[in-house]
């Protein structure tokens, strides 16, 4: 049956493959497929682990202490009886032979068809033995976790060439785990829940994919293998579409293709404005191997590194001074002296940590314990996150970006400790830039009020749109039922991105614009004309802005912009707007 479900539009572009549906079970676990011929090695590993799994559970019967209650020998043998049915395995095996998904991720799949059926029955017994399933196979993805444990995640690099004609469909997808498929070869993806501007979007649009978030119900409306258009452009996924539409959107894939093409021939124009005004383009990157990237759609350095991506989605606790050192250092060398603000670790909101320290951040709430509020209740952590950038300072140049930051309080405290790591490398001996370039986030409506706080003691500012949009409407960015409130172009949003920039020139700081408001070429006409001169956001987006920059007279545009930040009316708001492309 046809059908076309509603979403937002979070990358744009036009993708047709088969529906790959996977339950946020399956999430939690590693999933790749594996190339044709490791079947058998694979097969073995699934063997090997059930195996263990079941002499845990013997060991566990045998040296059950006498006192214990009777129905925990009932309860191991229940175990040993669902571990021992064939079909269980058998079900894996088939996943494993025919669609080439790894262990765990058939065996999880298994899981999440078991668990479906036994939500389905009426019967309160019965549909509680569902739990005995779920901790059995458990036993067995933790048995598989250990063989696995020495294998790196690029494991999931061998990716079959069969998945780029796969779309990925989703209740919802983590931050972290988006990033895990950043490193596969998948066509697009559509999830129920998210807003245009949650980090996962955020990850998605670096992949420069289409992809549609907030898609209402389309896990359980899609089934897997259905044939899919997802139109990235205007949120729509199309369910197992006649022929007739396949042809119209296989003919304007067709077309787009031949529009990126074409812009890559900016790629070495100098980036200037019709009137002269040198623009510098950044790029953001969440991995070091991202800067390959940034460097050859011609970013004139890493204006963000979330580096908070090096703590998620690990199994081993979060990376020590001399791993993110690594890391750092790898990406400051690879950009050849051109600077790379390093964001000092922003966990909480929709960005949680794996490892044991999850506890500690504020789980899901926007107002929680995020970014540097984190870092300051953690201050041995984050003093080794500022060893490691200013160890890679020694390399090229590495600047510290500190997010979230409101209060001065914070900004002494940050100070201290970013004196103190000097103060503990100095006495290692090991070599640092003792100038390296500190800069503050502005991200929250309190840091745009106290600015000449902020101009005082850092040597740059970056605006953090996604979060000043947030933070300033009161909308949560990752929550789809408001997603339509959230609005780059609320007076209220653009006035104080105005008055950075303003204040900023006036004071002689350097001031960039690092969130999505930067990569949207809708835009930026608009920031130009507010006279921003560095932008910082995804490679793939860096030419689409080029391509405006480059007819864009920064001095005739500068005409309308009162005009614009003095019209309250929606509307007109737009026309305005509208009217800068004719600029
Ligand atoms: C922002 O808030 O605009 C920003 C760039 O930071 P992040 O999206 O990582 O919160
Ligand atoms: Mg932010």
């Amino acid at each position: 049956m046809t059908f076309a479900i509603h979403g937002l539009s979070v990358s744009n572009g036009v993708a047709i493959g088969r529906a790959l549906t996977i339950s946020s079970a399956s999430l939690e676990v590693n999933h790749h497929f594996i190339q044709s011929g490791q079947e058998q090695q694979e097969l073995k590993t699934l063997f090997d682990a059930f195996e263990a799994a079941k002499k845990e559970l013997f060991d566990l019967k045998t040296n059950l202490p006498e006192d214990a209650p009777e129905e925990m020998a009932a309860f191991l043998d229940v175990h040993h009886l669902i571990l021992n049915d064939p079909e269980l395995q058998h079900k894996a095996e088939e996943l494993i032979k025919k669609r080439h998904f790894n262990a765990a991720w058939a065996l999880t799949t298994v899981l999440d068809e078991l668990l479906a059926t036994f939500e389905s029955i009426e019967d309160p017994y019965l549909k509680e033995r569902g739990a005995d399933f779920r901790q059995v196979i458990e036993r067995v993805l933790v048995a598989l976790k250990g063989a696995h444990h020495s294998e790196d995640h690029h494991l999931q690099k061998k990716v079959d060439r069969e998945s780029s004609e796969v779309i990925i469909v989703a209740q919802d997808i983590a931050p972290h785990d988006m990033l895990r498929f950043k490193e596969l070869n998948f066509c697009a993806f559509v999830t129920d829940l998210g807003g245009k501007n949650s980090h996962t979007a955020i990850v998605a649009r670096s992949l420069d994919i289409p992809a549609a978030v907030g898609v209402k119900n389309a896990s359980d409306l899609i089934q897997q293998d259905d044939w899919l258009i997802v139109d990235g452009d205007r949120g729509i996924v199309i369910v197992n579409p006649p022929s007739i539409i396949l042809e119209e959107y296989r003919h304007r894939q067709a077309e787009l293709r031949l529009a990126k093409n074409k812009l890559q021939l900016l790629k070495h124009t100098p980036t200037k404005t019709l009137d002269g005004q040198k623009i510098n383009l950044l790029a953001n990157i969440e991995m070091p191997e991202d800067a390959a990237e940034a460097l050859s759609s011609g970013a004139l350095g890493i204006g963000l590194f979330r580096s908070e991506f090096l703590f998620m989605n690990r199994e081993d606790g979060i990376p020590d001074e001399e791993e993110q050192y690594q890391a750092y250092a790898q990406t400051v060398t690879a950009m050849h002296g051109m600077p790379v603000n390093i964001r000092t670790i922003d966990i909480g909101a929709d960005k949680n940590l794996d490892s044991e320290l999850k506890t500690i951040t504020s789980d899901i709430s926007p107002l929680g314990l995020r970014g540097i509020r984190w870092s300051l209740t953690e201050p041995d952590i984050f003093l080794e996150q500022l060893r490691a950038i200013l160890r890679a300072s020694a390399h090229g140049k590495a600047q510290i970006l500190i997010p979230m930051l409101t209060q001065s309080k914070e900004i002494e405290q940050t100070f201290d400790l970013i004196n103190m790591a000097k103060r503990q490398l100095d006495e290692r001996g090991i070599a640092y830039n003792p100038k390296i370039q500190i800069g503050a986030m502005i991200e929250l409506p309190a840091a745009v009020f106290i600015l000449p706080v902020f101009l005082q003691h850092f040597d740059f500012l970056s605006v953090g749109t996604n979060d000043l949009i947030q933070y300033t409407l009161g909308i949560d960015r990752a929550d789809a039922s408001v997603a339509h409130l959230y609005d780059p172009l609320h007076p209220a949003v653009l006035s104080m991105i105005y008055k950075v920039i303003y204040d900023c020139q006036e004071a002689n700081k350097p001031v960039s614009i690092c969130g999505e408001m930067a990569g949207d070429a809708s835009l930026t006409r608009l920031l130009i004309a507010m006279g921003l001169k560095d932008f910082s956001m995804h490679a793939s987006q860096l030419l689409m802005v080029k391509r405006e920059l480059l007819k864009a007279d920064m001095s005739k545009l500068k005409n309308s912009l009162t005009e614009i930040l003095t019209t309250f009316e929606p509307n007109l708001q737009a026309k305005l707007i509208e009217r800068l492309s004719n600029v």
